[in-house]
Order: structure tokens, then C-alpha cells, then sequence
């Protein structure tokens, strides 16, 4: 809004005007003075000079009658308001006709702030005395319009420096204050807060100045700490009866609130939206926040469980090893046979595992320790400044029993174990990555002697994970080479030794470490994956063996053959149509074919993959629970099977006649077996005195050195010539198969 005095004014034309506008008569004049709702008046010169003339205006600017204020020379100097009589009376006492316009502000009668214009000439009548001329107008709603405007500007420059700040990446706790400073210091008000929003609905007290209390004896203002965070105190909802707020609205629903006390009235429109911008631009800055810090936690976490990635884990570690304080533990965990959840109960199922995996993780360890997901169902705890490296043991102990009770996933409950690999940092040892691979190969390592327990590093574990790590690149080029072959031991039913079936073992003729034995290398087929092809050709290979066998023995009972399968080619849909395949491709009889099953967690899986076996089973195929025993098979579990046979470890054989608690296991397996009608085979009978004990037991069938090695098909294929065996004459320790077969 421009301000009138402010529009170039023409300088009033002086000469013919008084023949051209005769001045009305005294009255009219007088009235026409005397009707302006502003003080005219004629006064001596100076400050406290008399007055000779004041206009009725008088009122309607100062709120005094003419008669008021003529009374007193003192009138007007009394009533410039404090703060501008220094320079208005300064002014006065300068000044030099024509006085120029001059605008201050004055004090009416009831108190309040009148800004006026004072426009005066000094003029010098006949006598000689010089007097001013003049008008006061009153300009107050000009100038309030014009403070108004002001006020305007200097809200929307708080509002941009505080985006400016905002951009410039300031702290959000940095812009509340700036935002509640620059809010109260313009609004005048002492004291204002930001308040969070809190679970259930609480408000939690970001920053403030002043907050008001309630107490017993009425309202007081307590002081809280500036900078105070969010749960150092509370804020009831009837805390804000006591002012005004506004909402400071986040990216999911609302943040908080940007709240001022009560003023003596109540904030303007334009005010109030003054203070909802600057709760505005807060709200951006703590939505561009949060957006940055997800990208910089999705950066560093792993989305599925929350946990620390390997980008963080390292960098965590490499600061660990930096700081050299005491000792630095990595311990690297890693789910059991986690691929057979995937593969048989599908991704979610792995997910959903994982998910619940990581907060017993995390509820094992100490608040320092970091917990992170390497990838895959590998995690690894980081513990730092660990006093006694004694207590390491006790930590993995913690993180197994951890996994222990069961986990309730969608498709059921789910029994899960890891193998844990450790590493202590020496005082030498800087690099993370290398202090990860030593974990990672007494993570091996425990996996190799059992699975579901810990291994802590040493140096001949560096040596063979480097091994393993060359097995696993032979093996791949293993089956295309034809490296593999299949040796086959004889089972015999212990009544009369009669050849019963015979057991297909794998052996890999390495063209340089020479002959290589399965457990040397199935465990790594299993965990590359490799164990499916290898498995599909030991099938296959088998059951031609045992057709040739049959077709060169038309007229006896076919043997049998047994064939080992590991729990990732067990689980997988479409078993039936290989071993259906394998069937018609060598033309077998189902029932000739027995699938020797080890995985006893296999066992606790879910219907599908019973459901799989059963189908197979109602080709004819049968199944035996192998290294029975051993693992965790339950009569339970049995009983859901359709299993034809178990066989007992040789552990417990070779206890036989020893250790009166292993015979009496042995004891209560083959008495469990008879129950359930199942055949019972025997491994690995040694001595004569074994077989003595395994026939005593009534168990049905045997294997063993003491019976025969595994041999090459075609010393088996003698053997079927004379099928019941003749121990007397002890031959077979001469016909090891543990040797290339002969070309
Ligand atoms: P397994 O199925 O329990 O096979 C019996 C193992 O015991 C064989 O070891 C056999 O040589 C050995 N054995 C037999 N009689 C005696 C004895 O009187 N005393 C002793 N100490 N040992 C005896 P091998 O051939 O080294 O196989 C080890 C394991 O490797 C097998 O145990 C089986 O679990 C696995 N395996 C072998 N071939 C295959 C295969 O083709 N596929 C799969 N998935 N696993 C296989
Ligand atoms: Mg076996
Ligand atoms: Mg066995």
C-alpha cells in the first residue's frame, strides 16, 4: 500500500486563486475547520508554547476537547509518545520555516498509540510573532497496514532462512529451535514447544522454552531444558487448552505439533499461518530426513531382517580391529541344512525362518555386539572387548541354545540348528574379510563334525577350507570327466549269508589325489548343489548295473540294489519322475530298487515331502532309514514313514559285546523295529563276535568288512555266481574296492 505522501505532489499554485475562490463566510469556514476529523492549530513557537487555536479534531485523534487542551501550553509535549519525544522535541527546536512534515506517534487520553502526521508552517503575522500552522492527522491505520506489512515480510524471511537452514542440512533438533525462536521473538510470546507424537497418542516434548504446568495452587510456567529430546517429558493433551497449536504432519500421518501458549488474544489468521509455514517447512525437513536416513539404513541393512549388512558388518569390524582394544570375536553362523527349507517348503517359508532367526539373535547378545546378516542364512555376531576369551565357548553355547525351541512358521513348526565357525583376532590382524573367512572355515569345520555346534579357528582350518574349496571346483568338472564310479557292498541275510542286495557307493578317481572316498566329498556336493547331478547319475548307474546283473542271472532271485540319496534330492518335486525314469531306462523292477535315506531331519519335514515319498514308495521302491541311530529319528517319525527297513549304525555294532548302555540301545532298536515290522540290517560287522551279537539281536541282515568290502561290479559280479558266502575262506579282504576299478 503506498503511503500518500509518498505520490509526487505538484507545488500548490499560488497567485489569482484568492479572485478565484473567495473564502466563504467565518462561519463556514470556521465549520468546515471544525467538521475535519483532524487537529488543526495555531501555536507559538516552541515545545511548551501557547496555543492560540485547536480544532474540535482533537478529540477524534488525542481524545481531549479543544477547551482540555488549550488549557496547558505542556498539552502536546506531553501526550508524543516516550519513545519519540527525543527526536520530535529535537526537531522542534531545530527547526526552520517552512517546517517540513514530520510522522510520530502520539499517546490518546485512554492510552493507546496514535501515529500521526504533523504538516505545520511557521508563519509571522503583522505583529511580528511567529506562529505554527498546522494539521495532525491521524495516519494509525496507515502506519498499523504498513507495520502489518512489515510484519508480513519479516515472517516470510524467518520462514525462508529457516528452509534455507533446513537445505543447508541442519540438524532437525537445530530447525525446531530455530522454527520456536523465530515463531515466539515474532509473535512476542516468552515460551512455545514442539511436541512428538508418541505411541498411544502421547506427545512428547522435543524442544521448548517455557512450558506451562498445572498444579496444585493453579497454573505456573516450569522451564525445560532447551534441546530437550522426545521421552525426556511428557505432555498431556490438556496441556494444550493452555495455547494454540499446529500440526506438523510427517510422511505416515502426523509427526507432532508446533504449539504456543495462550496469548491475550487469540492469533490473527495471517499470523497463524505464519506459524503453521514454519511448521510447514519442519515437517519437509523432517520427511527429507527420514527419506535420507532409510536410504542410508537401506544402504547398510538387510531389508528382510533388519539387521546389519556386510557393508556395515566390515565396516564395523575394520573399525574394531583399528581401535585394537582388546579382543575382537567374529562369529559366523550358519543354518543347517537351510536349503532344504527353501527348496521344500519354498522362499517364504526361508524367509519367514530367517525373520524369526534374527531377534533370538540379537535377544542372545549384548547390546554392543552387532548382529548382521552376511546374505543367504549366514549371520555373523560381532563382540567387542571380550575380557576372558574363555567366554567365548559360553557365547556360542548361548546363540545355539537360542535356536532351540522350535520356530512357528506358516507352514508349521520348524526345528532349526546352525553351525557356528569362530575367529579371536590376534593382535596382528587387521583385515575384516580375512578374520570373516577363518570364521568361515571353523563354521565348515563344525559343520564337517556334526552340524549344530561351534568350531573355533586354527590354522589347519585355513588349510582345508582351501581344500575344500578345490574339491568343490574338481567336482564340478567330476562327472563330465567320468571320474565317479560306483562300488558295491553285499548284504546278506544273517540266517544263512545268502547275497541279499548290494549297497552302490560312490568313488571319484581324482587325476591327481588319486581315489577319493564320500565323505570326503558329498558333504561339498551337498552344500554347492552339486549332489543333484552326481545323485541323478549314481541312480541311473546303479540301477544299469543291477539290470545287467539280473540279465546275466535270469533264473535266480534278482538282486537288489541299494542306492544312498541325500535329503536335497529327496526334497525335491519331481523325485518321482526321476526315479521312474531311471526305472524304465534300465529296466528293473521297482521292488528291486531300496533308497537308503540319512537325513533324519528330513524326517520333521512337512507333508510334501512325505507326500513325495510315498508316491515313490507306491511304485514299489522301498526306503530304509540309514546310520539309524545317529540322528534324531523318533518311532514317531517312523511310524509317518513308509519305511521298509532301518539299518543300525555301525557305532552301535562295533559297541556290541562292549559298552553294556550301547548294546542296550542296540537292543531296544532292533526290538523297535520288530514292532514296527520293519527289516533290520546291521552295518558294519567287523568281527565274528558282532555277528554273533547282530544275529542274537534277530536282526535280519548284515554288512560289513567282516563279510565282504565293497567291490567292483565285476567281483560282485562273481559273487552272484555263488550267492551265499563263504567266510571261512575269507576272500573278500583280499578284493578291497577301495582301488580305480580295472579298466
Ligand atoms: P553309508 O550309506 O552308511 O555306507 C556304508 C559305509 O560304511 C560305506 O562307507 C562303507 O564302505 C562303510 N563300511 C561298510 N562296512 C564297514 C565296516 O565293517 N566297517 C567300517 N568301518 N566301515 C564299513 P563309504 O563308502 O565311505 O560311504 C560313506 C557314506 O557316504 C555312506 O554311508 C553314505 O552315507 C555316503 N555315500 C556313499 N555313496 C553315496 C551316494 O552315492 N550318494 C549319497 N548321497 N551318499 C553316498
Ligand atoms: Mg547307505
Ligand atoms: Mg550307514
Amino acid at each position: 500500500m503506498p503511503s500518500w505522501d509518498d505520490r509526487a505532489r505538484p507545488p500548490r499554485p499560488q497567485a489569482a486563486a484568492d479572485q478565484s475562490r473567495p473564502l466563504p463566510g467565518e462561519l463556514q469556514a470556521r465549520a468546515l475547520v471544525e467538521q475535519l476529523p483532524a487537529i488543526l492549530y495555531v501555536a507559538d513557537a516552541g515545545v511548551e508554547g501557547q496555543w492560540h487555536y485547536v480544532s474540535p479534531g482533537v478529540w477524534d485523534v488525542l481524545g481531549f476537547t479543544p477547551e482540555e487542551w488549550m488549557a496547558e501550553p505542556e498539552s502536546w509535549a506531553r501526550q508524543v509518545h516516550p519513545d519519540d519525544r527525543q527526536r520530535v522535541f529535537g526537531r522542534e527546536v531545530q527547526l526552520a520555516a517552512p517546517a517540513a512534515p514530520d510522522e510520530y506517534r502520539m499517546c490518546h487520553r485512554d492510552g493507546s498509540t496514535v501515529w500521526v502526521r504533523d504538516e505545520a508552517a511557521l508563519v509571522t503575522d503583522a505583529a511580528g510573532n511567529e506562529r505554527w500552522h498546522g494539521v495532525i492527522l491521524d495516519i494509525t491505520d496507515r502506519r498499523l497496514a504498513e507495520a502489518e506489512l512489515e510484519r508480513r515480510a519479516e515472517q516470510q524471511a524467518a520462514v525462508a532462512r529457516l528452509g534455507e537452514r533446513a537445505l543447508e542440512g541442519d540438524e532437525v533438533s537445530e530447525l525446531i529451535h530455530t522454527a520456536l525462536s523465530e515463531a515466539t521473538s515474532m509473535l512476542g510470546m516468552d515460551s512455545g514447544a514442539v511436541l512428538q507424537c508418541g505411541d498411544e497418542e502421547a506427545l512428547l516434548l522435543v524442544a521448548g522454552s517455557v512450558l506451562r504446568e498445572a498444579d496444585g495452587e493453579g497454573e505456573r510456567d516450569a522451564t525445560a531444558a532447551a534441546g530437550q529430546r522426545g521421552g525426556a517429558r511428557g505432555f498431556r493433551s490438556s496441556d494444550l487448552d493452555y495455547g494454540q497449536s499446529w500440526p506438523i504432519e510427517g510422511l505416515r500421518g502426523r509427526w507432532g505439533l508446533l504449539w504456543l501458549p495462550a496469548a491475550d488474544c487469540p492469533l490473527g489468521p495471517a499470523d497463524s499461518d505464519f506459524v503453521q509455514a514454519l511448521a510447514n517447512t519442519l515437517a519437509d525437513a523432517i520427511a527429507r530426513r527420514a527419506a535420507e536416513d532409510d536410504i542410508r539404513h537401506q544402504a547398510l541393512h538387510d531389508p528382510l531382517t533388519g539387521l546389519p549388512n556386510r557393508v556395515l558388518l566390515l565396516d564395523r569390524l575394520a573399525h574394531a580391529l583399528a581401535r585394537g582394544s582388546g579382543d575382537v570375536v567374529v562369529v559366523l553362523l550358519d543354518i543347517d541344512n537351510f536349503k532344504l527349507v527353501n527348496d521344500s517348503l519354498g522362499h517364504e517359508a526361508g524367509d519367514e525362518l530367517l525373520s524369526q532367526i534374527a531377534p533370538r539373535l540379537v535377544n542372545a547378545m549384548r547390546p554392543g555386539d552387532t548382529i548382521a546378516r552376511l546374505g543367504g542364512d549366514e549371520f555373523v555376531v560381532l563382540i567387542e572387548g571380550l575380557a576372558d576369551p574363555a567366554g567365548v565357548s559360553m557365547i556360542a553355547e548361548r546363540i545355539i541354545s537360542a535356536l532351540e525351541l522350535p520356530f512357528r512358521l506358516a507352514a508349521g513348526e520348524h526345528y532349526a540348528k546352525a553351525s557356528l565357525g569362530i575367529a579371536i583376532a590376534g593382535p596382528g590382524d587387521v583385515a575384516p574379510a580375512s578374520l570373516i573367512r577363518d570364521a568361515d572355515a571353523a563354521m565348515y569345520e563344525a559343520k564337517g563334525r556334526g552340524r549344530g555346534r561351534f568350531e573355533v579357528f586354527n590354522r589347519a582350518m585355513r588349510t582345508r577350507s582351501v581344500e575344500r574349496l578345490s574339491v568343490e571346483n574338481d567336482l564340478r568338472r567330476a562327472l563330465e570327466h567320468a571320474e565317479l564310479f560306483l562300488v558295491y557292498q553285499p548284504i546278506v541275510s544273517l540266517g544263512d549269508l545268502s547275497l541279499v542286495s548290494a549297497e552302490a557307493l560312490v568313488r571319484w578317481q581324482h587325476p591327481t589325489r588319486g581315489l577319493v572316498g564320500p565323505s570326503e566329498f558329498i558333504s561339498v556336493a551337498e552344500e554347492s548343489g552339486l549332489i543333484e547331478p552326481i545323485g541323478g547319475w549314481v541312480l541311473n548307474a546303479a540301477c544299469a548295473q543291477a539290470s545287467l546283473w539280473h540279465d546275466a542271472h535270469p533264473d535266480s532271485r534278482p538282486i537288489g540294489i541299494c542306492v544312498n540319496m541325500s535329503a536335497r534330492q529327496l526334497i525335491r518335486a519331481d523325485l518321482e519322475s526321476t526315479v521312474v525314469h531311471a526305472l524304465e531306462l534300465t529296466g528293473i523292477e521297482p521292488s528291486s530298487l531300496t533308497i537308503e535315506i540319512t537325513e533324519s531331519l528330513l524326517l520333521q519335514e512337512p507333508q510334501r515331502v512325505l507326500d513325495t515319498i510315498t508316491r515313490v514308495a507306491r511304485l514299489g521302491v522301498h526306503f530304509v532309514l540309514d546310520d539309524f541311530g545317529t540322528g534324531y529319528s523318533s518311532l514317531a517319525y517312523l511310524a509317518r514313514l513308509p519305511i521298509a527297513g532301518l539299518k543300525v549304525d555301525r557305532s552301535f555294532v562295533a559297541a556290541l559285546g562292549g559298552d553294556p548302555r550301547s548294546s542296550a540301545i542296540t537292543t531296544a532298536i532292533v526290538g523297535m523295529a520288530h514292532a514296527l515290522a520293519v527289516e533290520v540290517t546291521a552295518e558294519g560287522i567287523e568281527t565274528d563276535e558282532q555277528l554273533a551279537a547282530v544275529r542274537d539281536l534277530g536282526c535280519g541282515l548284515g554288512q560289513g568288512f567282516l563279510l565282504s568290502p565293497p567291490l567292483p561290479a565285476e567281483q560282485m559280479a562273481r559273487l552272484l555266481d555263488e550267492p551265499v558266502l563263504d567266510l571261512a575262506t575269507e576272500p573278500q579282504g583280499s578284493q578291497r574296492a577301495d582301488a580305480a576299478p580295472s579298466a
